[in-house]
């Protein structure tokens, strides 16, 4: 992660958003690249150790688990269930001033790892832990898919 401008930056506004999307997005390096890659072609790819089969997110290396530094993208069921909320009412970011309240869920996904994101159609006053949920793919910029989820319908 360097600090330094480039031109792929160019389109940088305040704090690092995204002049076109207005909030800022995730930089595109590295395995975050691969995994952001899977979601613009709506699917979403956990890393998975090749040793102890356990997934793991963010992007890493190596496995927590057992160390090994084999691994392999493997496909995600997409779903997962609610694990913890908080509601923003204070904006931290200036480009999230308008969006607040918000509330960014952390959802255990089936494979069992956790996802920072939010939901597309439930309000911060009906989450639920344990809420069932399964991804939703919004494309805010033509280079950037975010996963984000809702209420699970099966
Ligand atoms: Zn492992």
């Amino acid at each position: 992660m360097s600090g330094e401008a480039s031109g792929k930056d160019g389109a940088k506004g305040v704090n690092g958003a995204s002049e076109a999307y207005g909030l800022p997005l995730p930089e595109l390096e590295g395995y975050a690249k691969d995994f952001y890659d899977f979601c613009q072609r709506e699917t979403l790819h956990f890393q998975r150790c090749a040793e102890c089969q356990t997934y793991r997110h963010v992007p890493r290396e190596l496995c927590a688990r057992c160390g090994s530094w084999s691994w392999a993208w493997a496909p995600s069921s997409g779903r997962g269930t609610i694990f913890s909320w908080t509601v923003v009412g204070r904006a931290l970011h200036p480009a999230f001033g308008e969006s607040v309240p918000y509330a960014p869920v952390v959802v255990e996904m089936e494979e069992g790892v956790r996802l920072l994101s939010i939901m597309v159609d439930t309000p911060p006053e009906a989450l639920e832990i344990g809420l069932p949920v399964e991804v939703v793919y919004d494309a805010v910029t033509p280079e950037i898919t975010l996963p984000k989820f809702k209420r699970s319908t099966a």
